[in-house]
């Protein structure tokens, strides 16, 4: 099986039909202003001109999901006996993300370090993610916000992906970074790349050098930094707790489980939630232990540039998509206060008050 091809952008259309024979495909659809993945019906007009405004992590991880549904059932012969019957699905149809970015591709690895590659592993994203094949678009350059580079990403990378696409000449050069993607270089509208092999990769070294890093050396942060309530408390002062950092992130994956039930019928349900809500940490018992908007935001930093690095080797949870800066409402920028924190001379303090001068 050939492990590279070409594609002329006029056949973007007819290629994603020839994924779609067997498979339900997730595109980046024009709405409006707005690009965002929906699963691809020929009446939806895809868009690769810019990263989506959501990530796909929808496709695999979806926002609300069944987990099972339930039934009561009262037992004729003895009243007072009831029994319980459960159902619950994980045959899910084969699938493919088309048109996501690295930073999105890479997002799901993120995800499979704690559903899939671990002793209790989910059995709904495992399942979805084995029959999910992810074709990728390099990105041309940078985009406002982007920092991949800095968390060990780039506009080329291939982490996370079974196909990556680079622009080139009219077209898009392909090569198969897995065994599934070498299933999809073998579709019959996949033509010879090999005269393309070069000015790809010439474009995504361009493409590459092109991304700002704020972290030069490394994005950990240690734990020592956490302590200065001041820094967190001015950082964090404007944010609103809408949640829209973590809801348009790629490597977010908190959720709630709600049991709606109607009589004798019901459905265990699981939906994304956001360590950024005042209630997501309160306890039954009314204790909240991250009560404060600057402790939910120094945990969100802390999770994704500390904790997990600690228990996944050094990994980062973060890709740099830029998502969360270009879409907060009050222009929080998480690259700016990471930046800040991983500079040696970095004194939360006077971060501080120099934001607020700078205000006044
Ligand atoms: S998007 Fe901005 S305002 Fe909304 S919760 Fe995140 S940091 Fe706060
Ligand atoms: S934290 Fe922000 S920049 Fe990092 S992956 Fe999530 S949305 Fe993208």
């Amino acid at each position: 099986m050939a492990d590279k091809g070409y594609l002329p952008k006029e056949k973007i259309k007819e290629f994603v039909e020839a994924l779609g024979k067997d498979a339900a495909v997730y595109a980046p659809c024009l709405e409006g202003d707005t690009i965002t993945f929906r699963q691809y019906t020929p009446d939806k007009e895809i868009s690769l001109d810019r990263p989506a405004n959501t990530p796909p992590k929808g496709a695999i991880y979806p926002q609300c999901e069944t987990l099972l549904s339930f039934e009561f059932k009262k037992d004729a012969a003895t009243p007072q006996k009831m029994d319980v019957e459960l159902k619950a699905n994980t045959d899910f149809p084969k699938a493919v993300v088309f048109g996501g970015r690295p930073c999105d591709a890479k997002g799901f690895t993120v995800i499979d370090r704690v559903f899939v590659n671990t002793d209790t592993a989910d059995p709904y994203y495992k399942k979805r993610r084995e029959n999910t094949t992810i074709v990728t678009k390099c990105c041309n350059g940078p985009y406002a916000g982007c920092f991949c580079v800095g968390v060990g990403g780039g506009p080329a990378s291939r982490e996370g992906s079974d196909v990556v696409m680079t622009e080139v000449d009219g077209g898009y050069y392909l090569e198969a970074v897995t065994e599934k993607g070498k299933a999809v270089m073998s579709l019959p509208i996949i033509q010879d790349g090999s005269s393309y092999e070069a000015k790809a990769k010439q474009a995504n070294e361009k493409a590459t050098g092109a991304v700002r890093n704020p972290f030069p050396a490394d994005a950990r942060i240690s734990p020592e930094l956490f302590d200065s309530g001041d820094f967190w408390g001015r950082v964090v002062e404007k944010c609103v707790s809408c949640g829209a950092c973590t809801f348009l992130c790629p490597t977010c994956y908190c959720f709630n489980i709600t049991d709606e039930q109607a009589i004798t019928t019901g459905e265990r349900i699981r939906s994304w939630d956001s360590c950024m809500f005042q209630h997501f940490t309160l306890e039954t018992s009314g204790h909240n232990p991250r009560p404060a908007k600057y402790k939910r935001f120094r945990n969100r930093v802390g999770h994704k540039f500390s904790y997990y690095p600690e228990k996944y080797d050094g990994a980062i949870a973060c890709t740099g998509c830029g998502r969360c800066i270009r879409y907060c409402p009050v222009s929080v920028d998480i690259s700016e206060i990471v930046g800040y924190l991983k500079d040696p001379k970095a004194d939360p303090k006077q971060w501080a008050a120099d934001k607020k001068d700078a205000k006044n």
